[in-house]
């Protein structure tokens, strides 16, 4: 039923109802943790134990909880001179 793609190996969801298919296993890993709700990206304040199953969603958090900014450039902060 996959259509061969040559010699690319498809890595398929099995997950009944889902038929999601990738190029690379990694993807599927990560497709997979979504379908299991495992949730690996923690919140990276101290006392704080949110957790996501995507970056994304975690990095969110960060900012709309605890008013995190995203990680900058370091600012270049002229030193002062005494
Ligand atoms: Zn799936
Ligand atoms: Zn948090």
């Amino acid at each position: 039923m996959l259509a061969r793609n040559d010699n690319r190996t498809i890595f398929c969801c099995n997950i009944e109802g889902c038929g999601s298919t990738f190029t690379e296993s990694h993807n599927l890993k990560g497709h997979m943790r979504a379908h299991n709700g495992i949730k690996d990206q923690f919140c990276s304040m101290p006392g704080c134990d949110a957790a996501f199953t995507r970056r994304s969603d975690c990095t969110r958090h960060e900012r709309n909880k605890h008013n995190l900014l995203p990680r900058r450039k370091r600012e270049s902060k002229t030193p002062s001179l005494n």
